[in-house]
């Protein structure tokens, strides 16, 4: 029998949460089934973010823990120092999804499948005859990750201070946010000025200092801000056109959370660099890859003894959790998910749009299976909503039974993006409950 009291006492004591203050009462989960998770107290809540953008297939799933079971008894590790079944498979399921030929490197999180890809275009340059390209260009609002390559990357100046300085040679251009678009144009009647900063940047640093571009397909964790069409394709020409290399991270968008098997296919581009995690396990167990294209593995098959990737870590590619990973690519397939996240998202489209009669909504934007949706103070000035009005929201909704998620701090003031991520096997009823509960949440504001 759990004892909540004696647990809360030894969480308060002993257990250092992330990202949320000294959180005294946190919500103890013990359970979780299909979309919905069970507190300690035996509340049952809708998990409106699959948790962190990541148990895609649902939670509860007995054949995943079978296939865990069976990998642990027959081997538990081995490292890729050698090599291993479940690595070996899986680096082929995954060059079959991205429909294209990669090199597949496995890590632990998506923060080291992001600083996987930099050391790899940085090494690749070196060796491809080209050592002073080590620079690399990102957005504004976009998250990479938390460690110091990758925060370097990401453009989110909250989660930066006191912590810097950071990973030297990361430049930021604006983010495609059409509705707040940074270069005073109107959606629709632009030339695309926020693909064409990157051709700028690079001219004024000069291109032969830049290794790469790093975006997700749409900026997830930044507010669900999903670019103009053409975008990455732009973006991807301007690569070409000075030799740069196109680093994707799917770490969200990947494994069918956009409505495709990644969300570079929305846009017709071909990357040189996927980075890959959450969806790739739903969450299951950790696991991360980055996806390489075999012209440029070739560079680091040069006879020189340096001319390997000198990069380790223990727990890449761990037996267990390729052989999870398997599973869960094996369910998407066989329950069609990555269709089924697509039409979700279609329906929650639908469904929010009545949402938009609210004087506090600004703008909802859905992208495959994400969900931003911007508020604030009034839909003239767009002045983003209060931190506590945020709150508030996100406590009417979870005092109902659902937990929406936020965007993260980016610049103080712009907490104002309501995010939903649901698990793929939400129901057609679980969306009538998701889009009463925030209609019902906004009602609270007026
Ligand atoms: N990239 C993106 C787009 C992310 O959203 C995240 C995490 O949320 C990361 C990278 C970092 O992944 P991890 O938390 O597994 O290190």
């Amino acid at each position: 029998m759990l004892n909540k009291q004696e647990l809360l006492e030894k969480d308060s004591k002993y257990l250092w949460h992330q990202i949320s203050p000294h959180n005294e009462n946190p919500m103890i989960v013990v359970s979780g089934e299909g979309s919905w998770i069970t507190t300690i107290d035996g509340e049952r809540f809708f998990d409106g973010m699959s948790g962190l953008w990541c148990v895609n297939i649902g939670h509860g799933r007995e054949e995943i823990a079978e296939v865990a079971k069976e990998q642990i008894k027959t081997i538990a590790y081995a490292s890729l120092v050698q090599s291993h079944v479940p690595a070996i498979e899986l680096a082929a399921k995954i060059n079959e999804w991205l429909e294209g030929n990669y090199r597949i490197f496995y890590s632990n999180s998506g923060s080291d499948a992001n600083e996987v890809a930099f050391k790899i275009a940085r090494q690749y340059h070196h060796q491809n005859g080209e050592p002073t390209r080590h620079k690399f260009i990102s957005r504004h609002r976009a998250y990479h990750g938390n460690s110091m390559g990758a925060l370097a990357a990401t453009g989110q100046a909250h989660r930066k201070i006191k912590y810097e300085p950071l990973t030297p040679g990361f430049l930021h251009v604006p983010p495609p946010y059409c509705y707040r678009c940074p270069f005073g144009k109107e959606k629709g009647s632009c030339q695309l000025e926020c693909a064409q900063i990157y051709d700028e940047v690079m001219n004024w640093e000069g291109a032969e200092t830049v290794a790469g571009v790093i975006l997700e397909p749409v900026i997830t964790g930044g507010g669900v801000i999903v670019p103009p069409p053409e975008y990455l394709q732009e973006v991807r020409k301007i690569c070409d056109k000075y030799g740069v290399l196109m680093i994707v991270d799917e770490v969200i968008c990947g494994f069918g959370r956009s409505g495709a098997k990644f969300g570079h296919f929305n846009f017709s581009v071909k990357p040189d660099i996927v980075t890959m995690a959450k969806g790739i396990t739903s969450a299951y167990s950790p696991l991360s890859a980055t996806a390489v294209r075999a012209e440029i593995y070739q560079a680091f098959k040069q006879p020189e003894a340096d001319a390997h990737f000198r990069h380790i870590n223990t727990f890449g590619g761990n037996p267990v959790s390729c052989a999870i990973a398997l599973k869960n690519i094996e369910i998407l397939e066989k329950e069609n998910l990555v269709g089924q996240a697509a039409k979700m998202g279609k329906l929650l489209e639908e469904k929010l749009a009545r949402l938009t009669v609210h004087p506090h909504v600004g703008d909802i934007r859905v992208f495959g299976f994400l969900a931003g949706i911007e508020l604030v103070e009034d839909k003239e000035s767009k002045e983003p909503v209060s931190t506590d009005i945020m709150l508030k929201v996100l406590s009417e909704c979870q005092k109902q039974g659902l937990l929406a998620g936020k965007n993260s701090d980016t610049v103080p003031g712009f907490n104002n993006i309501i995010t939903l991520s649901p698990p793929f096997v939400t129901s057609e009823k679980e969306i009538d409950f998701i889009v009463d509960t925030l209609d019902q949440a906004l009602e609270c504001l007026a």
